[in-house]
């Protein structure tokens, strides 16, 4: 509590160590981003988001491109940085994983086939509860690099799902079985699907496939962080 009162006061400390930022940090301050894991080349995020994904779906779900900042550890600064910014209130942090993402897209060249940018949704009581969707404060930054629309309200979450963590890979798919309802026009669509973390791809596929179901022509995936079983 005594933290989150800090950052309200003083947003311009460390989300990790409370630290005081220098010039030049955003967010986090050096010595805890260099803590972070983050992907040496964006095809090796690529690579093993594709081999995740593959490990729990097979050819049942497929995507375009894959783009993913950093590996995700648990009891890690970057899980302490991604807790606040989903629970802790500090959206803020959202903007500074988002902007590291859109450069990652633009850097690839690929930015160029994408059509619109939609964030996975969070049920809308949740959202009351938590004030806004962390998925969509980093996409909104991300559309702004590509100069691709930000369509926020692509698709609805039907269900509250429970929470999946501690769920396994199967049931996380049951958990989310028709938990997304696509209701913008995504016809013909390429479309870049952007979400915090993956852990088994589940939420990913689960929202993917409802925008397949109504007509987008394909789905690329952004996200903060992957989280692989150690
Ligand atoms: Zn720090």
């Amino acid at each position: 509590m005594f933290k989150q009162l800090l950052h309200l006061f003083l947003p311009n400390v460390c989300a990790v160590c409370s630290r005081l930022l220098m010039e030049g940090e955003s967010g986090f301050c050096r010595s805890c981003r260099a803590e972070f894991d983050p992907f040496a080349l964006s095809s090796e995020g690529e690579g093993m988001l594709r081999s995740t994904i593959a490990d729990r779906f097979g050819s049942s779900f497929s995507f375009d491109r894959g783009w993913c900042r950093y590996l995700f550890h648990k009891k890690s600064p970057l899980q302490s940085a991604l807790h606040s910014m989903k629970y802790g209130g500090l959206f803020s942090l959202g903007t500074v994983f988002g902007r590291e993402l859109g450069e990652m897209v633009a850097a690839s060249g690929s930015a160029e086939g994408i059509d619109c940018v939609v964030p996975v949704p969070l049920h809308p009581l949740k959202k009351i509860e938590r004030t806004y969707n962390q998925s969509e404060v980093i996409a909104r930054p991300l559309a702004e690099r590509i100069e691709r629309p930000l369509m926020h309200r692509a698709i609805r979450r039907r269900r509250n799902t429970r929470s999946q963590t501690g769920l396994s890979a199967v049931e996380r798919r049951v958990n989310l079985e028709g938990a997304f309802k696509a209701i913008g026009d995504v016809q013909g669509m390429h479309v870049l699907l952007v979400d915090d973390v993956v852990t088994t791809g589940a939420t990913m596929a689960a929202a993917a496939g409802a925008l397949l179901g109504v007509g987008a022509a394909r789905i690329s995936l952004a996200a903060v962080a992957l989280a692989v079983k150690e």
